[in-house]
């Protein structure tokens, strides 16, 4: 990719415009960020960039520096359908996301993970897993480090490991994992989609540039994710809790068995201090991404017993009064909700609501029946929630997520569970899902008796 003398334009600035403009300037190119964020309100960001030449045009997009750009790279926060983008593109201006233009310049093997949820998890122990088998990994994406910054730092690592969103994969060209993983597609972002196609159709862009010296590793259990086996070019790696499969990564009575070409590995999820079953299905992906591209087994099989997970996502944090409290407050969609009711069998105080995605929640409906005893709603979407589930069980509204949790400490018995599992993004209360959680945990701390673990 031919940067030097170019006029670039990078849309966006926070961590990852920062780290694009950075890289373009010290590759020679004529550098200008735009972002609709004033001044006062990027200064962190500018701070970063004191030092280069560029130009920057802020609390506004002037059209025609989209229009006279040879190249315009796209952070992952910026929706590709702002009109100065889509006249850019009308007009043949190259518009890419920052994941193509890193992948440009990468030369090592990469794992590339997609999915509504699990993303984080998978890649966080699919680069454990590399790295406990001794090959020098470079772990980014979405995760929170842009992968610009492996190509700034100069590093020359033998495998990446990438996780991507919806809108990272919006941008992409040439873009060409290895590995390329699809966990599972259920709605979520119809907010910034104009359809749930629209959603899909970004996800299965991973498989794009692949050919047969690439794998897709493919969720089977989920039916839009087993479709793209009859579409991908890659060799297709399964991977099931639900059937054995004569080729591919399956679990069956607690053993997970990854089967390839004649040889056959086996792992005892007992071991593993991960739980739930959405976490067997992330392993499972782990596993079969790492092994495909030749991590030794016995050591891999050690890293995953040795995880234990990330923070937020369905997390203990205290008993009170024979009450379990869990916190999972990265549980932003009605998918992984579904995945946290899984865990337990009934009896269940849900605290749900928050930001609105646009999406249904009817696909909570049989869950809510059969194991939420009392469902709390907080937030703006508590109204749109109660109207499509509240009749399915006891349910209330709660003016804060403390006044959330105080009546769920009033309704839940001994041996229960409450479950803080939000379903939609934190954005109307809170800075961020991490500052939400701190809140719930700082209420159920405060909870009075009880032993506090
Ligand atoms: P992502 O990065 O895709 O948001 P995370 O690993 O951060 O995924 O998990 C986000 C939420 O999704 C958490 O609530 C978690 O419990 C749930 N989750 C994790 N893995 C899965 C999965 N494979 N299927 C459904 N839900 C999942």
């Amino acid at each position: 990719m031919e940067i030097k003398g170019k006029k670039i334009l990078v849309v966006g600035l926070a961590r990852t415009g920062v780290a694009v403009a950075r890289f373009l300037a010290s590759r020679g190119a004529k550098v200008t960020v735009t972002d609709m964020k004033e001044e006062s309100e990027l200064a962190d960001y500018l701070m970063q960039l004191e030092d280069l030449d560029l130009n920057l045009e802020l609390g506004r997009h002037d059209k025609h520096t989209f229009l006279m750009s040879d190249l315009i790279v796209v952070s992952p926060g910026v929706p590709m359908d702002i009109s100065p983008l889509l006249m850019a593109k009308a007009q043949r201006r190259v518009v890419i996301s920052e994941i193509e233009l890193a992948a440009a310049f990468i030369k090592a093997p990469m794992v590339a993970i997609t999915g509504t949820n699990g993303k984080t998890t998978t890649t966080t122990l699919a680069g454990e897993i590399f790295k406990a088998c001794g090959v020098e990994t470079f772990v980014g994406g979405n995760i929170g480090n842009p992968l610009i910054e492996l190509v700034t730092s100069g590093n020359d690592v033998a495998q990446v490991v990438v996780e991507l969103s919806s809108f990272q994969l919006e941008g992409i060209q040439r873009f060409r994992p290895k590995v390329a993983v699809l966990l599972n597609i259920t709605e979520d972002h119809l907010d910034r989609y104009a359809s749930y196609q629209d959603y899909i159709d970004a996800k299965l862009r991973i498989f794009e540039n692949q050919t047969v010296d690439d794998f897709a590793v493919l969720n089977v259990d989920d039916p839009l994710v087993a479709a793209c086996a009859a579409t991908v070019k890659s060799r297709v790696f399964p991977f099931s809790q639900r059937k054995e499969l004569a080729e591919g990564i399956f679990c069956s009575k607690g053993i997970i068995v990854y089967r390839w070409q004649g040889s056959e590995l086996r792992f005892d999820t007992a071991a593993f201090k991960l739980k739930g079953v959405h976490n067997i299905e992330n392993i499972m992906a782990a596993l079969a991404s790492t092994l495909l591209s030749g991590a030794d087994p016995i050591k891999a099989g050690r890293a995953v017993e040795s995880f234990k997970g990330l923070r937020h996502r369905m997390e203990f944090i205290r008993e009170v009064g024979g009450v379990a409290y869990y916190e999972d407050s990265k549980g932003t969609n009605v998918g992984s909700v579904v995945k946290s009711l899984e865990s337990f069998d009934k009896g269940i105080t849900l605290i749900a609501g928050g930001k609105d995605k646009g999406g249904s929640y009817a696909p909570l409906a049989d869950l809510v029946r059969e194991r939420v005893k009392h469902l709390i709603l907080i937030g703006e979407a508590k109204e749109r929630i109660e109207a499509e589930l509240g009749n399915l069980t006891d349910t209330h509204k709660a003016a804060t997520l403390e006044d959330a949790v105080a009546i769920a400490h009033r309704l839940a018995k001994a041996g229960e569970v409450v479950l803080f599992s939000p379903a939609c993004s934190s954005f109307d209360m809170f800075k961020d899902y991490a500052e939400r959680a701190e809140r719930f945990n700082a209420a159920v701390r405060a909870l009075a008796g009880g032993d506090c673990r």
